[in-house]
């Protein structure tokens, strides 16, 4: 029977300590949560301005909703293109200094359906190995040739970059990388990308709205500008709301338009999302003190963590993952967190690479000084432990 197949698997899973399982929140999102009616301080979401429970955005979600329904009700090439989803398209495109941008429902769909539209069985992907599951998918679902690179490896780029005669190329690589927090070679990338004529995607769902002047991103943190490079940013992070966008030149999009599948073949997000979105936007744009505050508690928490057992990965960013090495001890660790009141998630194979199980603590503007100091307490209890 195919179920007990199905259960053994799950039962081998849970034996490794690989089993997954869904908490469910009790509250909005934000530093504390409660879950199963008991607080916690929670160090594991990606809404690093503190904007997914902002007032000012639930007022436009609510405005954007009263006058717009709350449904789009068609794909955007039938009926489902409104005002707000272009309005938005303008916005994002002129923040990230690109000519054009392209709405997508979701990250994981804009990555599906950019490499699938951009190559195809006779081109061929540079993938950096610690990508995004999506965006791994994207180049398998495009039929593309894959030549994936060790992680931040611009050597080894350099040489599959020049094998490679015929055909289109297309580089593609997080800008931050998700589980481990560190920065992507965004100059030397494109440098390599100019000299062998390749594409660049670049998938900034976490320097968006965090890094760069204004929170415009990774690019604007390297001052990069390149018709070559292709971006991708998400909605639902940083942003605080849902979706993602594609920013590239005018023909980019049009040809997005004409053949990324996951953006043809779906409803239209919510314009009222798109609503709630244009007001976001301006408060990163205005959210310098938010990224200050960011900043200062990153700071804080690494040399608070300095002296652990565990290592701390080279990260500046808002991504700060201690690095456990054994699932279940990574399990228990996050258990005895959780057993002290704070909430951070850990990340276990197929996730991360075998062995590299880690707590991947994560930053919001929304905490304070006193929240970072409490899981530092709490992390230094724990290394006591036998
Ligand atoms: C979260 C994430 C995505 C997917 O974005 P969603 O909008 O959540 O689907 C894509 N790439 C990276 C690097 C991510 O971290």
């Amino acid at each position: 029977m195919i179920f007990h197949q199905l259960q053994n698997e799950l039962d081998e899973r849970a034996a490794q300590g690989l089993l997954r399982q869904r908490r469910t929140l009790q509250t909005p999102q934000s530093p504390h949560i409660v879950v199963d009616g008991k607080p916690y301080l929670a160090f594991s979401s990606n809404d690093y301005l503190g904007l997914a429970n902002n007032p000012q955005l639930i007022a436009a979600l609510q405005q954007g909703a009263a006058k717009w329904g709350v449904g789009a009700g068609a794909a955007h090439l039938v009926n489902g293109h409104f005002t707000p989803h272009h309005e938005l398209e303008q916005s994002l495109a002129a923040f990230v200094g690109k000519p054009a941008a392209l709405l997508f429902s979701t990250g994981f769909m804009a990555n599906l359906g950019v490499v699938q539209a951009l190559v195809g069985k006779d081109d061929t992907v540079f993938a950096d190995k610690l990508n995004h599951a999506s965006l791994n998918d994207a180049m398998l679902l495009s039929r593309a040739t894959v030549q994936r690179y060790r992680h931040g490896d611009t050597v080894q780029l350099d040489s599959l970059l020049a094998k490679k005669q015929s055909g289109r190329k297309l580089v593609i690589t997080d800008a931050v990388f998700s589980m481990d927090g560190d920065l992507a070679q965004l100059a030397e990338l494109l440098a390599l990308c100019e000299q062998h004529d390749a594409w660049l995607l670049v998938d900034d769902a976490h320097g968006f709205g965090v890094l760069g002047a204004q929170g415009r991103g990774s690019l604007a943190h390297f001052g990069l500008a390149s018709p070559r490079i292709i971006l991708m940013g998400t909605l639902g992070k940083a942003a605080g709301v849902s979706g993602a966008f594609v920013a590239a030149e005018q023909v980019v999009i049009d040809t997005l338009v004409n053949s990324a599948r996951s953006y043809v073949y779906t409803t239209a997000t919510p314009p009222a999302l798109s609503v709630a979105l244009l007001a976001s936007l301006q408060l990163i744009e205005q959210g310098d003190t938010l990224r200050m505050h960011l900043g200062g508690l990153i700071a804080m928490l690494r040399k608070g963590m300095s002296d652990l057992p565990w290592q701390l990965m080279p990260s500046d960013t808002a991504i700060q993952p201690l690095l456990i090495g054994d699932n279940k001890q990574a399990l228990a660790l996050s258990e005895g967190l959780r057993a002290r009141g704070i909430w951070v998630a850990a990340i276990r194979p197929p996730t991360v690479p075998q062995g590299t199980a880690r707590l991947r603590i994560t930053l919001s503007a929304a905490h304070t000084e006193a929240d970072v100091q409490c899981l530092i307490g709490a992390l230094h209890e724990l290394a006591q432990e036998p």
